[in-house]
C-alpha cells in the first residue's frame, strides 16, 4: 500500500468528495510512491465552512493565547524533525542536509516568530490635531494560502503562521507535487489540540481547488507564492472580488561580481546562489555579472568550481542537489538549455550526475553557460533550474542595466568591497532585496517581496501581520 495523502478538514483526515486521487512521484525515480486527494470545490466548500465556524473563537483567543498555540505547534514539529526531515526528503528528492540545515529548521522559526509578532504587535494612535484617533487591527476572518513545491513546509508555514497569529482561519493549498510535509503538519497540529477547523489543508490540481479556494465568498484574502503567470491570474479573479492578495513570483536574479572581488574566492557563493535546490528557489542568482577585466579568471574560477557540484539521491552523502521537481520541471530546464545552444550560448563549465542516481530520475548537472546576449529568453526568463549565465560588463553603469534588464524585479546580489558603490548600486536597483557580500540571509522582521512581475505586497514581520489584518480607525472627540 503507497502512502495517502488526505485532505485535513475540520480536525480530520478526509478523502476527497469525489474519492478522486492524484500520483505524487518520487523525483529520483520518475516512479509514483504516493497518492494525494484531488479535491474539488465541494471540498473547498467544507474546508472554508469549517474554518469560518472556528474563526471567531479563534479571533476571540488573546494574543498572547495564539501565540501559546503557534509555540506548541513550533515544539512538536522540533520533536518531530527527523520525521519532516525524512518526508520532505522523501517527497522532493532535496539532500537530507538541506531539509536538516535549512528547511525544517526555517519552519519552526517561522513559526516561533509569528508566536512573538502575535505578542508584540501593535497599532497606531495619533491625538493633539484632530480627536483622539486608535487604530485597531482585527483579523480578516478566512483567509486562502496557496503554496508551491520548492521549499514545501517552510513557505507553508510561512504564510500559515502570520495568519494564525493575527487571529484568521486558514485554508491553506499546497502544491500537489510536493503534498507530504504539509499533511503531516496539519495532523500534528490536531495532534496537539489546534482547535478544529483552525487549520484546514486541500489538495488537488490549482486549476480545481486553488481557484476555487480564490473564488470563494467567504475567503477574505490569498497569500500566494507561485509562478507569475498564476499570480497574474489569481490577481485577476481577486480584483474581480476586491479581495485583499499578496503575490510572491518569479524571479531572474543577478548576481554583480565587481572588480575589487578575488574570482576564486567568490565562486563559491556565486555558485550556490545559482544551484542550491537545483536552482529551484526564487531568489537564486541565475545570472552573473562580471567586469569584463575579470572575465577570464571567472571563467577559471568556474571551470575549478563546477566539478564540485553534483546532482544525486538523498542517500548519496556526494549529493549536493537533487533532482528537478517533476517531469514538466524537467522538460522545461532541458528546453532551455537547447534553446541556450540556438541563442549563441556554449557550456563553459558543468557539475555531474552521480552514478548513484536512477536513470529514470529527473536529474540534472549544474551547468555554466556563457556567449548569450544579455537580452536573450535564456537570460531573461525564468528557468527555475541549475543554469547559470555569464556576462561581461565595461563598467558599472552597464552593469546596473544589465541587473534591471528582466520583467522581474525579486534580488540580487552585490560583490564588492566598496562600501559606497554596494550602496549606490543597491539603491539603483529595480528590486525587492539587495544581498551586498552574501545570499539567502535576512532578518524575519524585515519585508520580503518583489518589485515589477515578481509580485505585489510583501511578508515577513509586520508586514505580514498587516495583511492578515484590516485597520480600523476609531477617533473619539476629545
Ligand atoms: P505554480 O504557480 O505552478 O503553483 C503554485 C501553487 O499554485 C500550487 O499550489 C498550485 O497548485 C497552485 N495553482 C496553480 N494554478 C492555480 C490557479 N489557477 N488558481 C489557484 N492556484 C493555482 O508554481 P510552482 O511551479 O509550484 O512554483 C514555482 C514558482 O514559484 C516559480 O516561478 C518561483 O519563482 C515561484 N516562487 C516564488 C517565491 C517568492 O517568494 N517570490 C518563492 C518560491 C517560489
Amino acid at each position: 500500500m503507497i502512502p495517502r495523502f488526505a485532505l485535513h478538514i475540520d480536525g480530520e483526515d478526509q478523502a476527497p468528495a469525489r474519492d478522486a486521487w492524484l500520483p505524487v512521484f518520487d523525483p529520483c525515480t520518475g516512479a509514483a510512491w504516493a497518492d494525494v486527494g484531488a479535491g474539488d470545490p465541494t471540498d473547498v466548500d467544507k474546508a472554508v465552512a469549517a474554518a469560518e465556524r472556528a474563526f471567531a473563537p479563534w479571533a476571540a483567543l488573546k494574543p498572547s493565547e495564539r501565540a501559546r498555540w503557534l509555540e506548541r505547534l513550533a515544539d512538536a514539529l522540533e520533536a518531530e524533525a527527523e520525521t519532516f526531515i525524512a518526508l520532505e526528503s522523501r517527497d522532493t528528492g532535496k539532500p537530507l542536509a538541506l531539509c536538516r540545515e535549512i528547511e525544517i529548521p526555517r519552519a519552526v522559526a517561522n513559526l516561533r516568530f509569528f508566536a512573538a509578532a502575535a505578542r508584540t504587535f501593535g497599532s497606531e494612535s495619533q491625538h493633539g490635531e484632530a480627536g483622539l484617533n486608535l487604530v485597531l487591527r482585527p483579523p480578516l476572518g478566512v483567509v486562502a494560502t496557496i503554496s508551491p513545491w520548492n521549499l514545501p513546509l517552510y513557505l507553508f508555514t510561512w504564510k500559515l503562521a502570520p495568519a494564525l497569529a493575527a487571529g484568521c482561519t486558514v485554508v491553506a493549498k499546497p502544491s500537489e507535487i510536493t503534498p507530504a510535509t504539509a499533511t503531516a503538519f496539519a495532523q500534528l497540529a490536531t495532534r496537539v489540540g489546534l482547535p478544529k477547523g483552525v487549520l484546514n489543508v486541500v489538495h488537488g490540481q490549482g486549476a480545481a481547488v486553488g481557484e476555487a479556494l480564490v473564488r470563494h465568498a467567504a475567503i477574505k484574502a490569498v497569500s500566494f507564492t507561485g509562478s507569475t503567470a498564476v499570480g497574474r491570474r489569481i490577481g485577476a479573479i481577486c480584483g474581480e472580488h476586491l479581495k485583499k492578495v499578496s503575490l510572491e513570483l518569479g524571479g531572474k536574479n543577478a548576481t554583480i561580481a565587481f572588480e575589487d572581488v578575488a574570482p576564486r574566492e567568490a565562486v563559491a557563493l556565486v555558485a550556490r546562489a545559482a544551484f542550491q535546490n537545483a536552482g529551484q528557489i526564487c531568489l537564486c542568482g541565475s545570472r552573473l555579472l562580471v567586469p569584463r577585466s575579470r572575465l577570464d579568471d571567472w571563467r577559471e574560477a568556474l571551470r575549478a568550481e563546477l566539478p564540485g557540484w553534483s546532482a544525486g539521491p538523498p542517500s548519496d552523502a556526494a549529493s549536493r542537489i537533487g533532482p528537478l521537481a517533476s517531469a514538466a520541471q524537467a522538460a522545461k530546464v532541458r528546453g532551455y538549455l537547447a534553446l541556450a545552444a540556438q541563442e549563441g550560448g556554449s557550456v563553459l563549465a558543468e557539475g555531474r550526475v552521480l552514478d548513484s542516481a536512477d536513470p529514470n530520475g529527473w536529474w540534472q548537472a549544474p551547468m555554466v553557460v556563457e556567449g548569450l546576449d544579455i537580452g536573450s529568453r535564456c537570460a531573461t526568463e525564468e528557468i527555475f533550474g541549475p543554469m547559470l549565465t555569464l556576462h561581461a560588463f565595461e563598467d558599472e553603469a552597464e552593469a546596473l542595466a544589465m541587473a534591471n534588464a528582466t520583467a522581474y524585479g525579486l534580488a540580487a546580489t552585490v560583490l564588492t568591497r566598496d562600501l559606497a558603490r554596494a550602496h549606490r548600486v543597491a539603491s539603483a536597483l529595480d528590486v525587492g532585496l539587495v544581498w551586498i557580500n552574501t545570499w539567502m540571509q535576512r532578518d524575519l522582521r524585515v519585508p520580503f517581496g518583489g518589485n515589477r512581475q515578481s509580485g505585489v505586497g510583501r511578508e515577513g514581520g509586520w508586514d505580514a501581520m498587516r495583511f492578515f489584518t484590516e485597520a480600523r480607525t476609531v477617533c473619539l472627540a476629545t
